[in-house]
């Protein structure tokens, strides 16, 4: 079984009818990129930043500290891309008490509706330029791609190209090199889903958030047992969202990936390859059983059998026949 699975490491993520998959890793810190690689990711598709941020008794980590950190990264991909999301902190990742006080956000009413992710770091400026400056500086030692989390407003975009801006004219300035840094926002707001047109105009790739767009298409909060049994990726709506937002993206000639949990489970493998996704990004540990499935996937047979996937009532059974049927083991 080790064996098999060094071999499948090292084997490029195909489909039969010669599509090339991209298969990247989820990391937290650094020195996960070790694991990503172990596994065969061709890059980091989603950087959580926030892990740097996170229980550290009050104090934020300063631009120095987070460029070591995005360098070490990128460094370790050699040359392969490695996507850094803004801090995505609020709701299921609280800062600790300390940090959150100090920046004056104690009375959170609704943390995952409140002043979260891009929210947050537009609404502390300072803090928000240091990280993008850490980024920026880390973009001279590789490839580095910047990541939006819950965008939902062309505003936010705006305002985040407005403080890049400025950002590269503080490092021309001060004589520090960077490179060409693509822009991209998470699709995880059903509003950002709906309005994906004039977004795809402003940046360079998406990334769907399927967590966060599930929580929030059908209202059921991610972490809530009471409501587990609710939390459906096979809800029609979920299903359009993908769906649409994927081909747009593809359709406008952008980039496009999934990095919530769903592209990490090989239930939706299939799925997600006929609806025309060519990047997944997940935990370096889902990598291999994904893979499999590339292997085995006919994505043009795949691609046939979505239109009845998202007209069905009761998607999740259609899909399992509709695709069963189009695999080839
Ligand atoms: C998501 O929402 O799907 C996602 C990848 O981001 P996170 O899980 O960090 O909220
Ligand atoms: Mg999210």
């Amino acid at each position: 079984e080790r064996a098999r699975l060094a071999r499948l490491r090292h084997t490029p993520a195909i489909t039969l009818d010669g599509q090339r998959i991209e298969l990247h890793a989820n990391i937290e810190l650094p020195g996960d990129t070790g694991p990503a690689l172990d596994a065969g990711a061709t890059g980091v598709g989603l950087f959580r930043s926030e892990f740097l941020f996170m229980n550290r008794n009050g104090e934020l980590p300063s631009e120095d500290e987070q460029f070591e950190a995005y360098r070490a990264a990128v460094e370790a991909m050699r040359g392969m891309p490695v996507t850094i999301r803004t801090v995505d902190v609020g709701a299921d990742k609280p800062l600790d008490r300390m940090s959150v006080n100090e920046l004056r956000h104690e009375h959170v009413l609704n943390p995952s509706m409140g002043l979260r992710a891009i929210r947050w770091s537009l609404a502390e400026p300072s803090m928000f330029r240091q990280q993008l400056r850490a980024i920026y500086r880390a973009s001279a030692f590789g490839h580095v791609k910047l990541l939006l989390p819950m965008v939902a407003h062309l505003s936010e975009i705006r305002q985040v190209q407005d403080a890049i801006r400025r950002v590269k004219q503080q490092l021309d300035d001060a004589g520090q090199a960077y490179g060409l840094v693509e822009l991209g926002v998470m699709v995880e707001v059903p509003a950002a889903a709906l309005m994906l047109p004039l977004l795809l105009r402003h940046v360079d790739f998406i990334s769907i958030g399927t967590n966060d767009l599930i929580q929030y298409t059908l209202a059921i909060d991610r972490a809530d047992e009471a409501v587990a049994h609710l939390y459906d990726p096979w809800h029609p709506a979920v299903l359009h969202l993908l769906a649409s937002s994927i081909s747009q993206a593809r359709a406008a000639g952008k980039g496009v990936s999934v990095c919530g949990e769903m592209a990490g489970d090989a239930l939706f493998t299939d799925l997600l390859l006929g609806m025309g996704l060519n990047c997944f990004s997940m935990h370096p540990s889902q990598i291999p059983s994904v893979k499999q499935r590339v292997l085995r996937a006919d994505t043009q047979r795949l691609a046939a059998a979505i239109p009845r996937i998202l007209e069905s009532e009761e998607p999740g059974r259609t899909a399992l026949e509709a695709l069963a049927s189009q695999r080839l083991h």
